[in-house]
């Protein structure tokens, strides 16, 4: 499988690799690294090396968009959000991984671009981002729902899990 021995996303044994929750042959659930701005933010990357969309094999496009449904679908149940967002830069780590972000009704600094001021600020430490312990419960509930869905994809938790 194409990898790219100084990608994090390729070493999932290093300890600066994000957590998979769920793997399929040719792809991984993850959900952002600490600190999330909002709980729920998860991720879809690609196992093997792909430095952007136009990099995918026939079957990760085809698979993409089913298996984005259903993560989508899986985040907003878990959260309540209203809708969610997908946006993939793949520019911090140049593997292909799309975020699936949720977007609440309640929240305006969820909506479009005031998403990427609240990120920055998140980042910067201006403004609380979900505790650890609540974006890592978070996302044990979303995987564990999208694990229903996803499973006619191959999805199952990562070997060391088991
Ligand atoms: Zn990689």
């Amino acid at each position: 499988m194409t990898s790219d021995s100084k990608c994090v996303f390729c070493s999932p044994s290093s300890e600066h690799a994000p957590r998979a929750y769920l793997e399929s042959p040719r792809w991984r659930l993850l959900r952002h690294a600490d600190p999330v701005p909002i709980a729920g933010w998860m991720m879809i990357a690609t196992r093997a090396h792909r430095a952007g969309l136009d990099e995918m094999d026939a079957e990760e496009q085809r698979e993409l968009g089913q298996i984005l449904a259903r993560v989508a679908g899986a985040v907003r149940a878990v959260t309540g959000c209203e809708r969610t967002y997908a946006i993939t830069f793949n520019e911090a780590v140049k593997h292909l991984h799309m975020h699936v972000i949720p977007r609440h009704a309640s929240d305006a600094s969820t909506t479009s671009w005031a998403l990427a001021d609240r990120y920055r600020s998140t980042m910067r430490g201006e403004m609380d981002a979900a505790t650890p312990q609540v974006a890592e419960q978070v996302a044990q509930q979303i995987a564990a729902l999208a694990a229903v869905s996803l499973g006619e994809f191959g999805f199952a938790p990562p070997e060391a899990n088991r």
